[in-house]
């Protein structure tokens, strides 16, 4: 058992690893005989060998200030996100943002047709801010300070632009924890510019495979 100190994208896989075993993994921890398991899949496995059971629920996080109570509730898959609204509440409910995920790398989900599955299952509602504007980048360099990968992503944002070649940037590496956007000053979407050429890399490499 290994006490560790709280914060942000500690549970990215890649961060985990890194800081539990000291281990820099490109795709999958698998490369280097790791195997990561959260709490849920750790319950589901223990279900299935001791009683045969399937796995039929996952152990959801609803967090963020605006549910009327944050907590973690053990959903049957194939919910819907509007009935567990329903049973959960938000305190104002014109004002909420729900995002599938964390509040920095989460994706923006629209409760009516969306299903609860064993993916993720961490629902953050936040209250709406003002849209932002985007600026152009003053080249502050706080994307490269702050990102925990040691990446360059002001630099892969010029690459992308200038449709240069990606592969020296070491892209495989990016968590997508989105701290990047997060301290960006003038509102870039920093993130998700890098993860389009993250993408764009594995279909060259899918592509070069099937030739
Ligand atoms: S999302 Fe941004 S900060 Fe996070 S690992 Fe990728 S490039 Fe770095
Ligand atoms: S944080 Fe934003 S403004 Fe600063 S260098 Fe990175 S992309 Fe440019």
């Amino acid at each position: 058992m290994i006490e560790m100190d709280e914060y942000y994208a500690l549970s990215n896989t890649k961060e985990l690893v890194k800081t539990v075993k000291k281990v820099i993994f490109k795709k999958t921890p698998t490369e280097k005989g790791i195997i990561v398991f959260n709490v849920s899949t750790m319950l589901a496995i223990y279900r299935a060998l001791k009683y045969q059971r399937p796995q039929i629920t996952t152990t959801a996080q609803f967090t963020g200030n605006m549910w009327k109570n944050n907590c973690y509730m053990e959903v049957r898959l194939g919910t819907s996100l509007k009935e567990a609204i329903e049973a959960l509440q938000f305190k104002r409910a014109k004002e909420v943002l729900l995002l599938q995920g964390g509040m920095v790398e989460g994706k923006v989900v629209d409760p009516e047709d969306f299903i609860i599955t064993a993916k993720m299952p961490i629902y953050t509602a936040w209250k709406v801010t003002k849209e932002t504007k985007q600026e152009s980048c003053i080249r502050c360099g706080k994307c490269i300070k702050t990102c925990p990968m040691n990446l360059h992503p002001v630099l892969i944002l010029d690459a992308i632009q200038k449709k240069k070649n990606l592969t020296r940037f070491e892209l495989e590496r990016c968590t997508e924890c989105g701290l990047c956007s997060y301290v960006c000053p003038s509102n870039i979407p920093v993130h998700e510019i890098v993860k389009m050429g993250k993408q764009e890399l594995t279909d060259k490499e899918h592509h070069s495979l099937c030739q």
